[in-house]
């Protein structure tokens, strides 16, 4: 993974933010942003978060410090100003006195402490952001990281692979806990340039913006050549028996999946992919380890767990039979995944 870092493009986004106002750093902020959320190796729609900290003057002239933090589900390829709610650092910053906060508490006082009420709220990660010191922090939920460790013995393969650069999370759902743990981490390893946090994602944090998008661009990266010289080639998947048609499967799998559910009535369409690559995916000696997607990313728009229907244990004849009891019994709204072996 290269930087997409491009002087001329930085000064323009300087320039053009200026005329209406805005700091230097912000438009920074939202330049880097906009680079980590155009690559979907790193960020998805509504996935990943970024934040800057500035001291700024407030309705009395009184210096305060405040963190600029991506809104909740706001697309990070696209950002403008109005995608980064202003919170009062300070007040966010003492919560980390507190013993125990519910996810209400908390998501309260993100409202609270809100500069302009008008903005959307900050992400639910405003708090790790907060706690730590640097001025900028980046965080994605990279695919390469996460493939790298989310398997046995991940504490150890961070270690090798990122060695003192990076101090390590444990997996904690995101809110208070995981700010207080992160910052706890972070207080012990004070050099480090970012954070692991295990089956989750990485942040990176620096003194510019330019620092902590690059360190972001160099971690991930290790991550790649890691996994690069560790992968086996999986064999072709050498299903040739033929049961079904792609079109003749997608005729019945909509068939069942668009009836009416409650009062609604919802028509699906459904996307059939037989590349190569999925082919080896999906091979049969592997698909059956899979355990859901490998980022949170993912999790928004295929959710936690695929439907598979192997073909290779259906007789031809019970194919709709089979498809309809799976189906029927999908909940209403819950995207799924076809793994489908033999056609
Ligand atoms: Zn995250």
């Amino acid at each position: 993974m290269k930087s997409k870092w491009n002087e001329k493009e930085a000064r323009k986004f300087i320039k053009e933010y200026n005329k209406k106002g805005v700091s230097r750093e912000l438009a920074l902020r939202i330049y880097t942003t906009r680079l980590l959320g155009n690559n979907s190796q790193l960020v998805l729609h509504g996935g990943g978060n970024t934040s800057l900290k500035l001291s700024l003057k407030n309705s009395f002239g009184k210096k305060e410090n405040i963190i600029f933090v991506k809104g909740s589900g706001k697309d990070m390829s696209n950002i403008d100003i109005d995608g980064f709610p202003a919170l009062e650092l300070d007040n966010l910053i003492k919560l980390k006195k507190l013993k125990k906060i519910s996810d209400f508490q908390m998501v309260n006082y993100q409202k609270k402490y809100m500069i302009d009420t008008t903005f959307p709220n900050a992400s639910v990660e405003t708090l790790l952001h907060s706690f730590l010191p640097h001025k900028y922090v980046d965080h994605t939920h990279s695919n390469a990281i996460l493939s790298l460790i989310d398997q046995p013995m991940d504490k150890n393969i961070c270690k090798k692979i990122f060695g003192e650069n990076l101090a390590i999370v444990p997996y904690i759902m995101p809110g208070f806990k995981l700010a207080k743990k992160s910052s706890e981490v972070f207080k012990k390893n004070p050099k480090v340039k970012g954070l692991i946090l295990l089956n989750h994602g990485i942040f990176t944090f620096g003194n510019t913006a330019k620092q902590s998008y690059e360190r972001m661009i160099k971690f991930v990266s290790v991550a790649e050549r890691e996994l690069k010289r560790k992968s086996r080639k999986i064999k072709k998947n050498l299903y040739i028996e033929k049961k079904v048609t792609p079109s003749n499967l997608s005729n019945i799998i909509r068939k069942y999946i668009s009836i009416p559910l409650d009062e609604d009535y919802q028509r699906k369409i459904i996307c059939y992919s037989n590349s190569l690559f999925i082919n080896q995916f999906f091979h049969k000696n592997v698909f059956t380890k899979i355990n859901g997607p490998v980022t949170p990313d993912h999790v928004i728009r295929i959710k936690h767990k695929p439907l598979f229907l192997d073909f290779t244990k259906i007789k031809s004849d019970k194919i709709e039979q089979v498809i309809k009891k799976k189906l029927l019994i999908i909940k209403k709204n819950i995207l799924i995944i076809l793994i489908v072996t033999n056609i």
